[in-house]
């Protein structure tokens, strides 16, 4: 069943028809090259100077924090910009983005390759810079970054089996708990990312950098200046032009707005 935005025009077998063997390809490529880095840190990090285990719960939450504003910001970015034709993140990426906001239900029918595959991939970033944390110096300081790090590749490879949870009209006790208790994306809390002007709570692993950020004005910030450097309207491709010249005119911020284009 469908649950699209209204204005959005865009065709979700169409788009549910891009997953494509290749993709496939990419994200089991992906998941082994993480499971192998993620495991080298690990490694690497039992081999450094050895922390007191008290930083480890202060470390977890550094990697999460840093997993869900990660994922807030790449949502924002394929959410607010570009398109399926767009080179390279076009098909690999905002595909999937543009398909989820017109099937939201969608993402409960993938199977476990499909929904986290791209999020496991996207760990090898996490996994990376672990490594070379440590390569560059084994000080207990960069000992604590590469563990948040090795933390921040177990957060943001569940990200994307959080938010199905999400989605999910019946999810297990366990999960419905751990949602009730914010510890990981609550339904509720994600509806508001679902629902006009469609700019809020991009966040999807726990939620908890939604407030900060939307206290701060970030994505509006940023928006505005991309808008300004290069005329893009945002969240064009995703509802329409038309409505989305309607959701900046939301703002509360006394800026020129942009122009349509006819
Ligand atoms: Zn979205
Ligand atoms: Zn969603």
């Amino acid at each position: 069943m469908s649950q699209g935005q209204g204005s959005n025009e865009h065709d979700a077998s169409e788009l549910e028809a891009g997953y494509t063997a290749g993709h496939r390809l990419y994200e089991l490529g992906g998941i082994a090259l993480t499971t192998i880095l993620g495991t080298w840190l690990v490694v690497r990090l039992f081999q450094s100077p050895h922390l007191s285990g008290w930083w480890a719960p202060l470390a977890a939450l550094m990697g999460m924090l840093f997993a869900d504003f990660i994922s807030g910001f790449v949502h924002w970015m394929f959410d607010t910009w570009g398109s399926v034709d767009t080179p390279v993140v076009g098909r690999l990426a905002i595909r999937t983005f543009r398909h989820h906001h017109v099937d939201q239900k969608a993402i409960t029918r993938h199977d476990f390759i499909e929904t986290n595959g791209h999020n496991i991939a996207l760990s090898t970033i996490c996994a990376t810079f672990g490594l070379l944390w440590l390569h560059a110096s084994s000080s207990l300081t960069s000992v604590f970054f590469a563990m948040g790090g090795a933390f921040a590749i177990v957060f943001v490879s569940m990200t994307s089996q959080i938010h199905k949870w999400a989605h999910e009209t019946e999810p297990s006790a366990l999960i419905r708990f751990l949602q009730r208790a914010r510890i990981i994306l609550s339904p509720a809390h994600h509806a508001v990312h679902h629902a006009a002007p469609y700019n809020r709570n991009y966040c999807i692993t726990v939620g908890w950098m939604n407030g900060p950020l939307r206290a701060i004005r970030f994505f509006e910030t940023l928006e505005r200046v991309i808008t300004a450097v290069t005329g893009a309207i945002p969240r064009a491709d995703d509802i329409g032009e038309e409505a989305a010249l309607e959701t900046i005119a939301e703002l509360p911020v006394d800026a020129p707005l942009p122009q349509r284009v006819d």
